[in-house]
Parts: C-alpha cells; structure tokens; sequence
C-alpha cells in the first residue's frame, strides 16, 4: 500500500471543507487532528476502494459497510446529540467555534447481528402506495421519487449506493 502523501491530505481537506460548507457542516478545526483523520480516510480508500469511517473497523465487503462510509449515516444524530461525529471529523457549528464542548460520543453504530435483522425487516417491510419509490441520498438529504436512484446525487454529486429508500 503506497504511502498517503501530504498533497493528497491537501486535497481532501479543501473538497471536504468546500462541502460542509456549503451543505451546513463543520469540520474540525483542529487541523492536525483533522489531518490524521484524512489520512485514515484515504488509507480506507487504498485499502478497500471506499473511504469507510477512520475510527471504525471496516468488513473489506462494500455492501456491508455502506452506513460507515464517510460521511456516515450516524454522523447526523452524533451531531446533534453530542456536538461531533464519531470521529470528531465533523463537529458542530458551537463546537467549531469554540463556544461548546463536545461531549465523548458512545458508537451508536448497532451491532453486525442487528443490522442484519434490520435489513431483512426492510426487506419484508410492505411497499407504500405511492405509483413511485422514493429514494433519499444520506449525505445531503435529497429526495426524489422515481423507480430507481439517481447515478449521481445532483446535489453533493454522492454514488448511487448513497441512497436508501425513504418511502
Ligand atoms: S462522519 Fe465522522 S464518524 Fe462518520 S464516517 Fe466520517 S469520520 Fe467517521
């Protein structure tokens, strides 16, 4: 595996950064934590060729570790509750300011078994009576309704394995 050059973290940062921005995040200000974190991230990316979470240990299998790619579906309630992201990656707005702490941040990620059992419950679960599905990308929120997801969210330009259906 090829080493993470500082470069690259540099680039990361600048895209990551111009995002939150735009879509209302904060990163860390903490820079050379943040850094770290980064680097993790493109490590993930060599590693299994999807940027899963830094601080969590990825199955190598896509399918199933699709709630930890970064941004992960947990960040927006870690937010919300505690101030931060599981990794401190993102943190809120007070907290990105210096005016709040945030506070240690249990893994709200459920266990393997568990979310298994919930997507088999998805699986089973009836189909609305709406003509067309409805289909939410988890970075950014967008909705839409057609029978498959968009290839690209054309919003936050998220893949297609971002969405999840919504109704
Ligand atoms: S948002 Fe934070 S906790 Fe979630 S994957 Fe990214 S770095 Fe990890």
């Amino acid at each position: 595996m090829a080493d993470i050059t500082p470069a690259e973290i540099d680039r990361l940062y600048e895209k990551l950064d111009k995002e939150a921005a735009s879509a209302g995040y904060n990163l860390n200000p903490e820079k050379a934590m943040t850094r770290e974190l980064l680097n993790g991230l493109l490590m993930n990316q060599q590693r299994y060729g999807y940027p899963s979470c830094p601080c969590r240990l990825a199955s190598g299998k896509k399918e199933a570790d699709l709630d930890i790619i970064c941004p992960c579906d947990y960040r927006d309630p870690d937010l919300e509750d505690f101030g931060a992201c599981y990794c401190s990656l993102y943190v809120s707005k007070g907290v990105a300011e210096g005016k709040e702490k945030a506070r240690s941040i249990p893994e709200r990620r459920p266990s393997r078994d568990k979310r298994l059992k919930v997507k088999e419950e998805k699986k089973e679960a009836t189909i609305s009576s709406l003509p067309l599905p409805v289909w939410r990308c988890k970075v950014c929120g967008y909705l839409c309704a057609r029978e498959v997801p968009p290839g690209v969210c054309p919003i936050c330009k998220a893949g297609k394995e971002r969405f999840e259906r919504f109704i």
